[in-house]
């Protein structure tokens, strides 16, 4: 495997560890050859590549960011050009009523409750076809500025998108063993680092 870094330093990613499903993330990403450091603290940002939000329950979620005071260190993470990818309830975490720092609108628990949790073959423009995706009470985006490009849609609504350097996804792709999506994170961390 190449390394993830364009030479030298390999890439270091963050992933938000206050709640939810931040281990399968790191798992993938160390998979794929990054380094990867659980984010806990605003100084756990410093230095990093790319950072990502993983599921789990965006109000607890709001809730730690709040206890850590993270909020303002993410904006300006997200400011200084570093790539964010938020999945599920990292995409609530990121739009417009929450972070702010993708313009869209996320419609939580959209597609219903428990009984709305779901698996789709869904065409989100990675190379080698559809990605198997696990729809896990997801949000999905309700409306959005712009400058958004959606990646993918079901039922006519957008469940990925991306606007500059952020990348949203409202289903679980650190479940299973496709790691084509992480790999089209990491491109763009590739990429921004490359052009820093
Ligand atoms: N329904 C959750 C929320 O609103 C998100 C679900 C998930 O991340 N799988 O926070």
């Amino acid at each position: 495997m190449p390394p993830p870094g364009a030479a030298g330093d390999p890439i270091t990613v963050g992933v938000l560890a206050l709640q939810g499903d931040f281990e399968a993330h790191g798992l993938v990403l160390s998979r794929l050859g990054a380094v990867v450091r659980e984010v806990r603290v605003p100084t756990d940002l410093d230095g990093l590549d790319g950072l990502v939000l993983p599921g789990g329950e965006s109000t607890t979620m709001t809730l730690g960011i709040e206890r850590e005071r993270l909020a303002d260190p993410l904006r300006a993470f997200h400011a200084s050009g570093k790539p964010i990818f938020g999945t599920c309830a990292g995409l609530i975490m990121l739009d417009r009523e929450h972070l702010g720092i993708i313009d869209i609108r996320a419609e939580r628990n959209a597609f219903g409750r428990q009984v709305r949790s779901f698996e789709a073959p869904l065409e989100i423009g990675v190379s080698g076809g559809p990605v198997e995706a696990v729809f896990i009470r997801a949000p999905w985006i309700a409306e959005h500025g712009p400058t958004v490009e959606i990646l993918a849609e079901v039922e006519g609504h957008g469940v990925a998108a991306r606007e500059g350097a952020v990348i949203v996804v409202a289903f679980h792709p650190e479940l299973g063993d496709d790691d084509r999506v992480h790999e089209l994170f990491l491109q763009s961390v590739r990429d921004a680092r490359a052009a820093a």
